[in-house]
């Protein structure tokens, strides 16, 4: 049997006897907890009553115009996940969710009293988030921010996921390391020498590990200060409202009226190498620093594997780079990446484009890579392998079967844009839902997805999600490249301003950056930009705000500029494709 409960009129202030004016339900309805019901309007204001739990409606006991005071019923509903099986209470007992207080300001986001546990269940949520990555903690903060009781589930004993621990962060820590390490050697062409680094390994993995504790620890804490609980083990779905943890201390189930799943994504092996042998990384071990190797081959010319490349070169390793497609970071405009790769071939020992590894054989005196294509040797031998070819969602591993959430053949789980699955009180956010798998996409993911489950209309509605390679020098673009505009058929106009004419970048020694924006040919307003160069990273935010503010060439070509800086760039690429610009000269057409 179903339990049936009926939802009354909450505490809506000094107000009785109020209008109607809309009715957004009707019997047969999947609702989750805080979707709206209905909208009262008295002569102060407008005030929707959310539902206190998710289910599906039965009987709808109100209309449009009926006059309604705290306590009348609206509606009565069968709780989601109600155990059929269960005993069944008397429907009196049933029948009071235990009343949200409601004043007449509220949003859907006030906080409700805590469900008791679904039958059999040790714990029960109102919110459960799988996986505690960039994703997986802003959603839980959110959804407790929002008044959620929140469950945060992770396997590790640390939260913060791939970009805390293993990703982001740690690879940043060394970055800036190996950048100080290169700028102190081209110091000697200002006249400035240094004498060579010493390099203490151990104390160097002690300051990225001190940078992910300080991080981490401050998220646990936020955690606590939000009660949000954190549940360690591994997580598996094993119905539409359940998840089973199995942890150090065993077994613990958990019902929930909404899951959002953040179980991220794992590195992507290729078959048949020999990886009980520590020698060959994925980048988890390459960020361990457990010795500086003096031959390394990066399998993958992706951003990871380049970062990682840039890092390892910095300690004094010789590193060689094998990649499948013709060129380094696929997916990123040509002409940006020109530059990086002028750079790269003046330290690398070796870049082999157009070819793959085919075998890996563990010897005593290194690793021995046997390679297919043209211009690659056909073995070589190295001290280490950093494999860095990709990234694989976790969708198959998290019993989405058990709750019917769709996974496709790849272990992606398809999502709409209020990151809802085919399941209606179920959501998913971060690498697991697709590309491209980067944490600010996750964190804005995870928002939505809180935000969705506590009743706001919020979409993910972002226009571009920006690209940045942390590598010497640095690489970020957004929006359309202009790669994709020629094979889509966009029509576009574009501003190139080459940094060699930068004051800023010649006086830091740089000059081999490259500012570009494209914009649409009828309207001129900026569709897509790209910027390699020191900083390029933290460049790009200016690009990625003009497309989402709908800004033209004009509105970037006549925004003053601090000079000099890099910035400056960003405004003359603008006046170059307006033709207005004076630090260059333009031949008229
Ligand atoms: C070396 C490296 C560098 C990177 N650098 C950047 C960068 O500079 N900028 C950027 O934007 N992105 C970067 N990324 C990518 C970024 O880390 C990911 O896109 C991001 O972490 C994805 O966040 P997420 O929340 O989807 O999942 P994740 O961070 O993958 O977190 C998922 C969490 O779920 C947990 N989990 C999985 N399954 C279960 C289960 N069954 N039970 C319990 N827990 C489970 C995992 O342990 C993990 O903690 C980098 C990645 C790597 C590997």
């Amino acid at each position: 049997m179903s339990k049936i409960v009926k939802v009354e009129v909450p505490d809506i202030g000094d107000f009785t006897d109020v209008d109607i004016i809309e009715v957004m339900v009707a019997a047969g309805d999947h609702i989750a907890a805080e979707d709206a019901l209905i909208t009262l309007e008295s002569d102060k204001a407008t005030i929707e009553i959310p539902s206190p739990q998710a289910g599906t409606v039965s009987e709808v006991l109100v209309k449009v115009n009926d006059k309604v005071s705290q306590g009348d019923v609206i509606l009565t509903m069968v709780l989601a996940g109600a155990d059929a099986t269960a005993t069944q209470a008397p429907e009196e007992q049933l029948a009071e969710p235990e009343q949200a207080s409601t004043p007449l300001a509220m949003t859907a986001s006030a906080p409700e009293p805590q469900a008791a546990p679904a039958g059999g269940s040790d714990m029960h949520a109102e919110v459960v988030v799988l996986g505690s990555g960039p994703g997986g903690y802003t959603a839980a903060f959110r959804a407790a921010d929002l008044g959620k009781e929140v469950i945060l589930i992770e396997r590790y004993n640390t939260i913060g996921g791939v970009c805390l621990n293993v990703g982001c962060i740690p690879s940043k820590a060394l970055l800036h390391t190996a950048q100080i390490i290169k700028e102190t050697e081209e110091m000697a062409a200002h006249g400035v020498t240094f004498g060579k680094p010493r390099i203490d390994l151990k104390k160097l993995a002690g300051f990225k590990n001190k940078v992910i504790g300080q991080l981490t620890g401050g998220l646990a804490g936020l955690a606590s200060k939000r009660k949000v609980q954190i549940v360690n083990g591994v997580g598996h779905l094993t119905s539409p409202t359940t998840i089973e943890i199995n942890g150090k201390n065993g077994t613990t189930t958990v019902s929930f009226d909404n899951a959002i799943i953040a179980a991220g994504s794992t590195v992507m092996r290729i078959p048949g190498f020999p990886y009980d042998d520590d020698r060959l990384m994925d980048s988890t071990g390459a960020l361990e620093l457990a010795e500086i190797p003096k031959r390394l081959l990066v399998i993958g010319g992706g951003i990871i594997g380049l970062e990682m490349a840039n890092v390892y070169d910095a300690l004094g390793s010789r590193v060689s780079i094998v990649e499948l497609t013709p060129g380094l970071i696929p997916g990123c405009d040509r002409d940006l990446v020109r530059p990086l790769e002028k750079r790269f071939k003046a330290f690398c020992e070796n870049i082999w484009l157009n070819a793959r590894v085919t075998d890996i054989t563990a010897l005593k005196s290194g690793l021995k890579v046997s390679f297919d294509g043209k211009g690659a040797p056909e073995t070589d031998t190295f001290d280490r392998v950093l494999l860095a070819v990709g990234r694989s969602p976790n969708g198959k591993t998290i019993g989405a079967e058990n709750a019917g959430v769709i996974v496709d053949e790849r272990g992606f789980i398809p999502v709409d844009k209020q990151q809802k699955t085919n399941v209606a009180n179920i959501y998913a956010i971060g690498d697991i839902v697709g590309q491209p798998m980067l944490a600010h996409k996750a964190t804005h993911e995870g928002k939505i997805a809180a935000e969705v489950i506590a009743g706001m209309k919020s979409f993910f509605d972002a226009k571009t999600i920006p690209s940045v390679a942390y590598t010497d020098p640095e690489v970020a673009w957004m929006g359309i490249t202009e790669e994709q505009a020629k094979v889509e058929g966009i029509e576009y106009t574009k501003g190139v301003f080459p940094w060699a004419a930068s004051g800023r970048s010649l006086s830091i020694g740089r000059n081999e950056g490259l500012t570009k924006i494209l914009f649409e040919k009828d309207s001129h307003r900026i569709i897509g930009a790209g910027i390699v160069g020191t900083n390029a990273g933290e460049l790009i935010a200016e690009a990625v705000l003009a497309l989402e503010m709908g800004a033209d060439v004009e509105d970037i070509a006549l925004t003053v500029h601090p000079h000099p800086t890099l910035s400056e760039t960003f405004n003359f690429a603008a006046e170059v494709a307006q033709g207005t610009c004076t630090d260059i000269y333009i031949p008229k057409r």
